[in-house]
């Protein structure tokens, strides 16, 4: 039976870290400050931003909630971002995706100060990590390094297998698990042979967005350790890409979903706003 990498409780112990920091600014007299930004009523979109808010006032990171209807232009947007980055009292900004269809999010994106981009998506911040000098990483990746580094077991040298390479996950993490001297491998649709890859990994990361994509049929090797970021539903239950109770046995360390990943995002952003405002001094 494979340990279990427990999210919660890792993320649990990093916020404590983190609260421990910001009461420190706060003793000088500092704020640590996220302003979120949330464009129209989508719903998911309402839950994350309140999730985020929720998490930073526990920590007692002021969490600004910008709330602009759905009518608002590409304009006024742009106006909103720039006043906040030319705010000393904001140290961290996030522009809640997805936006509405008529305003380009990239261009939205880039507009954001590099050094105030808590999720780490602007191409300056996007570039930094590429050439391994970043400072504001985003969120998820971040999150998933510190859950593979929990384990203890040692990257440098490691047969990484990523899976997935979007430019908010599957990318990042290539590029961190990189940074850390793994030999990484990035999987995607078109991968042949993946099977082959899975049973020479050291280290799995999936992150595909297909309920139980990885299953017990799979090969493993026993030393495995696997990090599962999907957020997949199957008969209304939340679930990861890889069947977790016939995969368990076969590996060394697993991440759960729920439990596993998901914790660790906001954790992240905190740290990120934290890492934003020393960037700022
Ligand atoms: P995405 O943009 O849809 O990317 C999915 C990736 O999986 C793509 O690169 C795609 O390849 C690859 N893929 C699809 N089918 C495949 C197959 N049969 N074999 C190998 N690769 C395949 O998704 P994402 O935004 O990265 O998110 C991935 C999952 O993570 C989702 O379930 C999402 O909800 C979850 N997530 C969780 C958190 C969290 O905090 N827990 C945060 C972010 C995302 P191509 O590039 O070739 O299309």
């Amino acid at each position: 039976m494979a340990i279990i990498i427990d999210g919660k409780e890792i993320a649990k112990k990093t916020r404590e870290k983190i609260k421990e920091k910001v009461l420190l600014y706060r003793e000088k007299g500092i704020i640590p400050t996220l302003a979120v930004v949330l464009v129209g009523d989508n719903r998911a979109s309402m839950s994350y931003v309140n999730s985020k808010h929720k998490a930073c006032l526990e920590n007692e990171i002021n969490s600004i909630k910008i709330e602009l209807n759905e009518n608002t232009t590409e304009e006024q947007l742009i106006e909103k971002i720039e006043q906040l980055n030319n705010d000393k009292n904001i140290h961290g900004i996030l522009v809640q995706l997805p936006l509405p269809k008529h305003i380009n999010s990239e261009i939205i994106l880039q507009k954001i100060s590099p050094n105030k981009d808590v999720d780490g998506f602007h191409p300056i911040n996007v570039g930094n990590l590429s050439v391994g000098n970043a400072k504001l990483i985003p969120c998820t990746p971040l999150g998933i390094l510190s859950l593979i580094k929990s384990t203890g077991e040692i990257i440098e040298g490691k047969n990484a297998l990523v899976i997935g390479r979007s430019n908010i996950v599957g990318k990042p993490v290539a590029n961190l698990l990189l940074q850390e001297n793994a030999t990484v491998t990035i999987a995607h649709s078109k991968t042949k042979n993946l099977e082959q890859f899975i049973e020479n990994a050291d280290i799995i990361v999936s992150c595909v967005g297909i309920a139980h994509f990885i299953t017990g049929e799979n090969n493993f090797k026993s030393s495995a350790v696997i990090i599962d970021v999907g957020n997949n539903y199957k008969n209304d239950k939340l679930v990861g890409d890889v069947d977790f109770d016939n995969v368990k046995d076969k590996v060394a360390y697993i991440s759960p979903v729920p439990g596993g990943v998901g914790p660790m995002t906001i954790t992240m952003l905190m740290q990120n706003t934290l890492t934003a405002l020393e960037i700022e001094k």
